[in-house]
């Protein structure tokens, strides 16, 4: 018996009128059964205000799931925690190291997890807080990748990611993490930016879960720096997946969504928006 399952985008880079619209992402996850999931904060105020907009109250959530430390998706964790005094948080490793993204002939920019967020996650009882290697099920049919072994070398983290200001050691963003969803359709399998690659990440699923059929897979992509190779790659595999819908959100970046829309076609590619629902 799979789980009945809605998503929500609370958060984009995309948004209808009347919605907030940022760089970032989260989503608002209710099974039929009662269990309220947030994945990710988004970066600045689109958290709040669309939250408000689609009647959802984040005092409601019994957990917080971090798929990486990167500001534009743990930027709202101190307006979350105001909210919410019970929920569990969980993510992998080292979501709260420095990092940079070194673009060349820019100044670098920090784009980790920001001081005020962890202070945060100091203040509140270290008992919900919980740190994962590996996959974890949160309960039967809902679960988290840990962080996500890199089989394929065309897979970068997608960007210019590093650890230090002056580009030294790279930052191979370990701590990037999915969610998966068992439901009576398929595996529906929620991403934040997907740092750790498509494939790496929907095969791992597959593997860890024991399914095969993919009914939707809906979030950040990371192709927004993929280059045509790593594209053609990326849609041999979703075509192999067949999957019966793909919702690329805030940084798979608009060439990826116009190619993956040209080449599979929008009966089946949905280009996701704060306010956005998929159920299975
Ligand atoms: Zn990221
Ligand atoms: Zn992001």
């Amino acid at each position: 018996m799979g789980k009945t399952v809605k998503i929500t985008v609370l958060v984009d880079n995309e948004a209808p009128e009347g919605f907030a619209k940022e760089h970032g992402f989260s989503a608002w996850i209710e099974t039929a059964d009662g269990q309220r999931i947030l994945f990710d904060t988004g970066q600045l105020g689109a958290l709040l205000t669309n939250a408000e907009k689609l009647g959802i109250d984040l005092a409601t959530a019994d957990a917080l799931v971090f798929s990486h430390g990167h500001y534009d998706h743990t930027g709202q964790l101190p307006a979350f925690l105001e909210q919410n005094k019970t929920a569990h948080i969980y993510s992998c490793p080292q979501l709260e190291i420095e990092r940079y993204s070194c673009k060349i002939g820019t100044a670098p920019r920090f784009i980790g997890m920001p001081e005020a967020s962890i202070k945060a996650l100091e203040s509140i009882s270290q008992d919900r807080i919980h740190i994962t290697s590996s996959p974890l099920y949160l309960t039967p049919g809902i679960a988290m990748t840990g962080p996500v072994p890199r089989s394929e070398a065309i897979e970068d983290t997608g960007g210019p990611f590093f650890l230090d200001d002056h580009r030294d050691t790279d930052d191979l963003i370990t701590d990037d993490q999915s969610m998966w969803f068992e439901t009576e359709k398929g595996l529906l399998i929620l991403l934040g930016c997907c740092h750790a690659g498509l494939v790496n990440t929907v095969e791992y699923i597959k593997a860890m879960s024991g399914k095969d059929k993919i009914y939707g897979i809906i979030g950040g992509m990371h192709l927004v720096n993929a280059d045509q190779n790593r594209l053609d790659f990326t849609l041999a595999n979703m075509k192999r997946w067949n999957p019966d819908v793909l919702v690329p959100c805030h940084c798979t970046g608009q060439a990826a969504t116009e190619f993956l829309l040209k080449t599979i076609g929008d009966a089946t590619v949905k280009p996701g928006h704060a306010g956005f629902v998929i159920e299975a």
